[in-house]
């Protein structure tokens, strides 16, 4: 029996996670650090490629080249993503049918990044199992279109990684705190993450898990939370030194990264402090829970219709539901929990991590099609209706939203026009009566039909979603017993040759070598180091002596040659000597401002870690 891992795949973080044979229950896997958390950022340079925490520290620094929340790209158009890229500082142009990333010359399908996080997380659990893994589940929001859960598998296959089923997030949400054991009930799960809403409602019924309604927002997360608090501090800024860091990217991520780390303290404490040391001035503010309510609210509140909205559709009253469950690191703010429990009227549970939640039950779904676990059925439903473009452009639904899946569904069709020989197919989705106003899937043809009046070819039209919510169509004319069935690649963008062609790309990755990352990793250090002696040295200037500035001058020095070069123990020696020179220079530096700030310098720095 080969092993199958579950896979959390992030908008912000990533997590890998197994069940463990002894006791039966699922188990997140760290890395060498000890770190669960996988941040889904990816950093390329010349020198190679970065992923995780070693790439978030490079969001500052070199934003062009970092990417992040990649999910928001999957398997999207550009026209689907516009709105993203005002947010994102790195370039995003217009592929075919999919978006690509442009890094200097460079460009990068989202797929691809994603498989660097992936391969990522598939070497952690070799270096755990010390033995090669082939297999994993996968999650995706429950809101993932076609395309897009076919653009996760496809980053899997870069990643080396045969992803044997894409599973919805809420559901394995679901699966991880042992919901199967309730002998009947409806259980809400509410997910709020970094990037993504969902909302799924449950059924379960003696084991089995059937999902009655999903609805979310595709675009709302803590990321927004960030987003607002930035939004607010740009203004105070504004007013209180008469800066505007609206155009300066650095200083933009410089205060995203403040905002979030100011955000999850306050999900523990009532009030906290915020200084962010900029080149002219330090920025020093003050920040309670009740003004980050006040900014967050209007953003909480969004998540409660889309609530209402798959109640509705699944035909229950908040009442009816017995259970509700939190999924997602921003369900820790105290706002939201609040909310939530009026919404049900009833405390949701949280004895899990809401980080790890995910993972945990996609490594229980592994388990399940591993042959592992045999008395647990998974239900599944398709997000959006499918269906295809008729005359006058109408859609005729197949497949209604919120149908279980796997699933098939059948109609015949006719033509519209005397001696047709060829029918255009274009398969559609969505919940609008115009095809234009609908996500357009795929197009094809139906061709060698014999001549025949119009109204009289009978067309046969079958759907068939898998387990995956993959869809596949074929069409066939019947009356002539003349069968031409055409198979339907969700028209996303990648083709076969192009994933064949990504997969042995990839493998420059794999080699990434190790002590080109170490490298860059002591460079980074270093260069952390450098721009904040400087700055000491530029703040601090009347209280160090002449000897001490020579000193700490001379040791600038040579941390600056040493960066210079290869070698990378000659650099984190000089680092490490550059620290000791400035040690009573740190100590002296007692005003409170410049105090306050190397504390929350190092405050951000173990939270990034
Ligand atoms: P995703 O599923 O999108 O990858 P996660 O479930 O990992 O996201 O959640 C990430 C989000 O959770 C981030 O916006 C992060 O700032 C937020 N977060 C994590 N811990 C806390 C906390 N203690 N309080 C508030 N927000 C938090
Ligand atoms: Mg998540």
């Amino acid at each position: 029996m080969s092993r199958i891992v579950g896979i959390d795949l992030g908008t912000t973080n990533s997590l890998i996670a197994y069940v463990d044979e002894k006791s039966g229950l699922p188990r997140v896997i760290p890395d060498r650090d000890g770190n669960v958390l996988l941040p889904s950022v990816v950093s390329f340079s010349g020198d190679g490629v970065l992923v995780g925490a070693a790439a978030r520290r490079q969001l500052v620094r070199r934003p062009a080249a970092t990417v992040y929340s990649v999910k928001r790209l999957m398997g999207r158009g550009y026209d689907d993503v516009k709105e993203e890229l005002r947010y994102l500082p790195f370039k995003v142009l217009p592929g075919e049918g999919i978006v690509k990333i442009a890094i200097g010359s460079r460009e990068i399908t989202p797929p691809e990044v994603s498989a660097i996080v992936l391969r990522s997380l598939k070497e952690r659990a070799e270096a755990h199992f010390g033995e090669p893994i082939a297999k994993a589940v996968v999650t995706v929001p429950a809101y993932f279109n076609d395309g897009q859960r076919q653009a996760t598998k496809d980053a899997g296959r870069i990643a080396g990684l045969d992803v044997v089923r894409i599973l919805n997030e809420p559901t394995a949400a679901s699966l991880a705190y042992g919901l199967q054991r309730i002998h009947e009930g409806v259980v809400a799960v509410y997910d709020l993450g970094g990037g993504t809403f969902d909302i799924s409602i449950l059924r379960v019924k003696e084991g089995v898990f059937e999902v009655l309604a999903t609805n979310g927002n595709t675009h709302l997360g803590g990321d927004d939370f960030d987003r607002a608090i930035v939004l607010w501090l740009l203004d105070d800024i504004r007013t209180r030194h008469g800066a505007d860091l609206g155009s300066d990217p650095e200083a933009l991520q410089e205060l995203r990264l403040a905002a979030e780390a100011a955000k999850i303290r306050l999900s523990a404490d009532d009030r906290t402090t915020l200084t962010i040391p900029f080149d002219a001035f330090t920025y020093h503010r003050e920040i309670t829970r009740a003004e980050l309510d006040g900014l967050i609210e209007q953003l909480v509140d969004s998540t409660l219709l889309p609530c209402r909205m798959a109640l509705a559709d699944a035909g229950l009253a908040p009442a009816d539901i017995d259970e509700v469950v939190l999924v997602g690191g921003s369900t820790r703010v105290p706002l939201v929990r609040r909310r939530v429990h009026e919404l049900f009227g009833k405390a949701p549970h949280s004895q899990l991590n809401p980080d790890e939640v995910v993972a945990l039950g996609a490594a229980v779904q592994a388990r399940i099609l591993a042959g592992g676990i045999t008395n647990m059925l998974l239900l599944d439903v398709t997000p959006l209706s499918l269906g295809i473009e008729t005359l006058g452009g109408i859609v005729s639904v197949l497949i209604p939203r919120n149908t279980t899946i796997p699933t098939h569904a059948r109609e015949m069709f006719t033509t519209s026009v005397d001696g047709q020989r060829v029918v255009d197919m274009h398969v559609v989705q969505g919940e609008r009566e115009l095809a234009k106003d609908c996500r357009s899937l795929a197009r094809f043809e139906l061709s060698g039909v014999d001549p025949m009046p119009a109204g009289m070819p009978k067309i046969e039209v079958v759907f068939l979603i898998d387990a995956n919510g993959i869809l596949q169509v074929t069409a066939t004319e019947l009356r002539t017993g003349k069968a031409a069935a055409i198979e339907v690649r969700p028209a996303y963008g990648l083709s076969e040759a192009d994933v064949e062609r990504m997969v042995e790309e990839s493998f420059t990755y794999a080699e990434a070598d190790v002590e080109a990352r170490l490298l860059i990793e002591a460079r980074n250090e270093a260069d952390i180091v450098i721009t904040h002696v400087e700055r000491a040295l530029r703040q601090g200037e009347a209280l160090v002596g002449d000897d001490e500035r020579q000193t700490i001058g001379a040791a600038l020095e040579a941390l600056r040659r040493a960066r210079a070069t290869e070698d990378r123990e000659l650099i984190r020696e000089a680092t490490t000597a550059m620290n000791r020179a400035t040690e009573h220079l740190a100590e002296v530096m007692m005003d409170a401002a410049l105090k306050a700030a190397l504390a929350s310098r190092r405050a951000d720095r173990v939270l990034e870690k």
